[in-house]
């Protein structure tokens, strides 16, 4: 290696170790790092990560919402926040959109001109965004960071949980039918592969009352998620019935949970996070 060479690789070697420091010095500023996963699309991860993290602030709790559905972000919409934009500092950190006092969102969305733009982005560029989104945004001090994830085990939940190294946790989102059930096995053995602590698993649509005659029916049959958590071994950490009123409030940017908090899924959400919140949700890593 020439005198020139050698220069800029430890020039770079220091840069390098410089974010490296950067990155885990805003982490540790954070409690509990959550991933929400799911095995297929369309199970609602992104309503349950927008309402989950919802929840936890309702709860008092200070709390971040990081969006990395890169291909398809949602929290954008979900939360009302379409047309709005990310503030970026002239020392190039990003200010994350601050909903109240105790929680702030980041999503790709924040940055797209138009929600019509696609992403066509490979492996590392995706890294190299992740990792910006975690050493750069000024989350500051919270409690909890909740990571929207897209569906399966690829480039984003890999990056997401090297990133962060020890201390990444999950909740894994599920519907009760057996299809969708068999894609879990693969983000549970993902998480176990790469010492991710699964917090538990969380059984979405389960169940629909009528609110005219008030039949109960199982639309997508019942108990798949608990089933699968005790084959598993970790945490089953509740159902959430299908409501209606979370899609209308997903599709008007109403959060759930604040705009209809007296109703059956909302509670659910808030029995939820008990056991995350009093971290009773040991097993098995
Ligand atoms: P994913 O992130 O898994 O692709 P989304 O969160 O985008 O899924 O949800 C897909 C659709 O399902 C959205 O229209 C959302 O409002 C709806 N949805 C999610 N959970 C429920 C539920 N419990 N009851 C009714 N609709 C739901």
């Amino acid at each position: 290696m020439s005198e020139t060479e050698c220069k800029s690789y430890s020039a770079d070697e220091s840069q390098r170790q410089l974010e490296e420091v950067e990155l885990q010095t805003n982490m540790d500023r954070i409690g509990h790092k959550i991933m929400v996963l799911s095995g297929k699309g369309g199970v609602g991860k992104s309503t349950v990560a927008a309402n989950l993290a919802m929840s936890l602030a309702k709860a008092g709790k200070k709390v971040g919402l990081l969006d990395v559905d890169l291909h398809g972000p949602s929290i954008q919409k979900i939360l009302g926040l379409d047309g709005q934009r990310a503030g970026c500092q002239q020392n190039g950190k990003i200010m994350p959109i601050r909903l109240s006092c105790n929680f702030c969102v980041i999503t790709l969305g924040l940055f797209l001109d138009s929600e019509k733009d696609a992403v066509i982005w490979r492996g590392p560029m995706k890294y190299n965004v992740i990792r910006q989104f975690l050493k750069d945004t000024q989350w500051g001090d919270l409690d909890y960071l909740v990571i929207d994830l897209p569906p399966g085990t690829g480039d984003e939940p890999l990056n997401v949980a090297q990133l962060i190294g020890a201390g990444t946790t999950a909740v894994v989102v599920t519907t009760p039918q057996e299809v969708a059930i068999s894609d879990v096995r693969r983000s549970l053995s993902f998480c176990k592969s790469l010492k991710v602590k699964v917090l538990g698993i969380i059984e979405n649509m389960s169940g629909f009352t009528c609110p005219h005659c008030g039949r109960h029916v199982d639309i997508f049959r019942s108990g798949g998620g608990e089933r699968l958590a005790a084959e598993m071994a970790v945490p089953f950490l509740g159902k959430i019935p299908f409501d209606p009123q979370i899609v209308e409030s997903g599709d008007c940017g109403k959060p759930f949970v604040e705009k209809f908090a007296d109703s059956q899924a909302a509670r659910a959400f808030a029995e939820i996070i008990k056991p995350i919140i009093d971290d009773k949700t040991e097993n098995e890593k």
